[in-house]
């Protein structure tokens, strides 16, 4: 009976020691393989670093897929300026529209010393909200149809034409803020993002009369608006029957967008309430019907730097990309990538 109760004990160590060795070889297993993706993750990105430098390419994040490529500056650059860009508009907007892309795209290189996106270890991703648009040319060619042809070939122009070309300020590649349509004055770099930069000053941006947000509208039913507006300033306490005393603009900067309103009980500025109501612009007025808040807006974008819109109109003026990309940076120099190295 003992010699038996002995036998069991050692035979339940025996069985609890074999499964702390089957646990102990399946986390090394684990761990291996976590340092061998780890590893072939690490050598693949270096890979691509290294002919990055052959090629003047970047390491683009896919955001639609989930994945990075290495891409040749110039093929990422199509791609971007037909992203951003109608290629309806003149071939001297397309080319300021090729630097301004290429000197963002230049501030983001880890390897010219830019400061990356990271995503997925990227310089720059393609998701517009994070970097810049980025489309494709299958999918630009399917968007122009018919087209595709005579588009392909004039972005390409645009993107060769000006090949390493990038705007610089006291000999630094430029932070190229661009946007749709200023309506009419574009906006102090201060007054949207926190820096204030010399280059990123607002300047007259006329001609954008055709842009198709030139001038806009959001309606929101009143109740709609009152609840987005309590919901996310409770000390507002907005009155359906009272916005027409409660709602009032307090202050506009010199482009017209709204520097400060008060909601009620509580005091905001534009651009949160753009923010929140997902408005074109900070540039807006109110108006108010007997169930609805009608708000119009004057132009489509931040307003900081250049504007697309008013790129085109300058370019149907006979201007170049040169005079463009001038006006809308201040005290800006044009010089070649390569000067940079
Ligand atoms: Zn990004």
């Amino acid at each position: 009976m003992h010699l038996l109760r002995i036998g069991g004990i050692a035979c339940y160590m025996w069985y609890r020691w074999e499964i702390k060795r089957a646990l102990a070889l399946l986390l090394a297993a684990c761990l291996a393989l976590c340092l061998l993706v780890a590893t072939l993750r690490g050598c693949r990105l270096a890979c691509q670093r290294e002919k990055r430098q052959d090629d003047e390419s970047l390491l683009v994040y896919l955001h639609a897929e989930g994945r990075v490529v290495s891409m040749a500056m110039d093929a990422y650059l199509y791609g971007v300026v037909g992203g951003e860009m109608p290629a309806s508009f003149p071939l001297e907007a397309l080319k300021a529209q090729a630097v301004a892309a290429r000197t963002y795209t230049v501030r983001r290189m880890a390897a010219l010393g830019g400061k990356p996106c990271g995503r997925g270890g990227a310089d720059v991703c393609t998701d517009s909200a994070c970097c810049q648009s980025y489309k494709s040319p299958e999918a630009l060619a399917e968007r122009w149809g018919s087209e595709a042809k005579r588009n392909a070939d004039k972005l390409k122009e645009a993107v060769a034409a000006t090949h390493g070309v990038i705007a610089i300020y006291e000999g630094e590649p430029i932070e190229a803020l661009y946007h749709s349509t200023a309506g009419d004055r574009t906006e102090d770099a201060q007054n949207v993002f926190a820096a204030a930069l010399p280059y990123l000053v607002g300047v007259e941006s006329p001609g954008e009369q055709d842009a198709v947000h030139y001038t806009d509208e959001a309606r929101l039913g009143r109740r709609a608006f009152v609840k987005a507006v309590n919901k996310k300033w409770p000390k507002a306490k907005l009155k359906e029957s009272k916005l027409e005393s409660q709602v009032k603009v307090l202050s506009r900067f010199e482009s017209g967008q709204v520097e400060t309103l008060r909601l009620g009980g509580a005091q905001t500025t534009g651009k949160e309430l753009r923010k929140l109501l997902d408005l074109k612009s900070a540039n807006f007025a109110f108006d108010f019907s007997a169930k609805e808040v009608v708000i119009t807006t004057h132009g489509y974008g931040h307003g900081v730097g250049m504007s697309q819109y008013g790129a085109r109109a300058m370019a149907l003026e006979g201007e170049d990309y040169e005079a463009i990309l001038k006006h809308y940076y201040t005290g800006i120099e044009l010089a070649q990538m390569e000067e940079l190295q």
